[in-house]
């Protein structure tokens, strides 16, 4: 096929020749093949061979290093790039759900392609460009499909961590689940609980890194329910309030969707409202009420972040991204703007201004219009701030530390006024000059 061989980088190629010249069968394998055929460019360079590891080990001296001898794995450098270059393979029983109990060497490509997760990462390329295809990859790839090599339900028990494998594909690749895998996948489920949560949190934040995350969520929410319980109530329900043409889970997903790409927005479109359950109130009018919501989403959420160990930095600002998302910016006072710059950075700012975006539009259409343009005016006056190089973090504040050094103050009483010279600055009190800060120094000293 057109361009196949011309798209193994120069490193691959390299390790592929010397391990073909002397003697070996050697192929490009798995993610980088099938991130090659779809005109995506390969994260990483797996390569199978028949070459035994030691043998991988002598042929490439001081550029192999053993990374992973039990599995057959060398990692071989070239100063361009490094690959994986792993021995032809088969696995043996898995007990755990995750680790096969022991590995065997064959001299077969096919026992080591049947032993991978999806049929679209089951191919190899060699050199030439021929795609060794035995479980028709190629055919799934053009299709959009994901499907197990083998049987699903066999393939599922051995690892559950293909479970979250596969809707990860699915995200990212934009692909449905074929059927047979997708029953199998969900009826496997409860084995997720055998996995280490680091995994788990793995797959789903390159799982809400696609383009479109919803899909698998709309279409697999009991998955998820295995290590979320707290998503569930969300399924359906009715929130009997106007603002809403939704269900409270279908809000969640087109807000996700809405939400750009990074990190911690995905995250926080996700559990923005997962405390709405919990808060429900219904008034004289019967019309639904959520109050405390925020507070509330925002306390499930660490606790569904810390159950996966995700890293704190990255629960810290999805937690303070979801408490702020129902505080309406519209309208907000130019102090309030200000002191909310000051305290969350600018960076976070236009995260939660995203946020708000996101849920506004998978809100009921009549009102999409007026918030949407409240929000483009908090913008627009955003932009006029930071242009105006006006002041509300410490590096821009008129004096620094050695200056209050020099006026006589010493260790944790600098840092206390520089926070009371900063705070009279962003709440206009105080205009950013140098004398004036001095002299609103020595005048709280005295
Ligand atoms: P990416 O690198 O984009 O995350 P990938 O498909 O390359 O995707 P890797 O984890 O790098 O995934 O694994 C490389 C290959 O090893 C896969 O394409 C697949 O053939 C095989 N593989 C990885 N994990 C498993 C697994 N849990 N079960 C079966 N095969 C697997
Ligand atoms: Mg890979």
């Amino acid at each position: 096929m057109k361009g196949e061989n011309g798209s193994i980088p120069a490193f691959a190629r390299d390790i592929l020749q010397t391990l073909e010249g002397a003697g070996h069968e050697a192929y490009c394998v798995g993610g980088c093949v099938r991130d090659t055929l779809l005109g995506r460019t390969p994260g990483d360079w797996d390569i199978t061979t028949s070459a035994r590891p030691e043998e991988t080990l002598a042929l490439f001296g001081a550029d192999a290093l053993p990374t992973g001898l039990r599995h057959g794995t060398v990692t071989v450098r070239r100063p361009d790039g490094s690959a994986e270059v792993t021995t032809f393979r088969r696995d043996g029983d898995y007990t755990d759900h995750r680790h096969p109990e022991s590995v065997a060497f064959t001299d077969s490509l096919t026992e080591d392609l049947a032993r991978r997760d999806f049929t679209v990462n089951a191919m190899a390329l060699s050199l030439r460009g021929e795609l060794r295809d035995p479980f028709h990859g190629r055919e799934d790839l053009a299709a959009g499909r994901i499907r197990c090599v083998g049987e699903p339900a066999r393939r599922f028990g051995e690892d559950a961590l293909r479970i979250l494998r596969g809707l990860r594909f699915a995200a990212v690749l934009g692909f449905a689940i074929e059927p047979e895998t997708a029953a199998a996948l969900s009826a496997a489920r409860e084995d997720l609980r055998a996995i280490a949560p680091e995994r788990i949190f793995t797959e789903v934040r390159k799982l809400l890194a696609a383009e479109r995350p919803s899909a698998v969520l709309r279409e697999f929410p009991e998955v998820f329910g295995v290590f979320w319980l707290e998503l569930l109530p969300m399924l359906g329900y009715d929130q009997r309030n106007f603002h809403h043409c939704y269900d409270l889970w279908e809000h969640t997903l087109h807000a996700l969707d809405a939400v750009p790409g990074e990190e911690a927005l995905r995250f926080a479109a996700l559990f923005h409202d997962v405390g709405k359950p919990d808060c429900f109130s219904l008034d004289a009018g019967g019309v639904g009420h959520f109050y405390g919501h925020a507070a509330k989403s925002a306390q499930l959420a660490d606790a569904m972040l810390a159950r996966l160990r995700a890293p704190n930095a990255l629960r810290e600002e999805v937690t303070e991204l979801i408490r702020r998302h129902d505080t309406p910016l519209p309208g907000i006072p130019e102090v309030n703007l200000r002191r909310l710059l000051r305290r969350l950075g600018e960076a976070r700012l236009r995260r939660l201004i995203a946020l708000q975006r996101a849920d506004n539009l998978a809100q009921a259409p009549e009102y999409r219009a007026e918030r949407a343009a409240g929000l483009d005016e908090v913008l627009r006056r955003l932009d006029a701030i930071l242009r105006e190089d006006a002041c509300f973090s410490l590096r821009q504040l008129a004096v620094n530390g050695r200056d209050l050094l020099a006026l006589g103050l010493r260790g944790a009483e600098i840092g206390r006024a520089l926070d009371f010279l900063l705070n009279e600055v962003v709440e206009g009190r105080l205009p950013n000059e140098q004398e004036a800060l001095l002299a609103a120094v020595r005048g709280r000293d005295t």
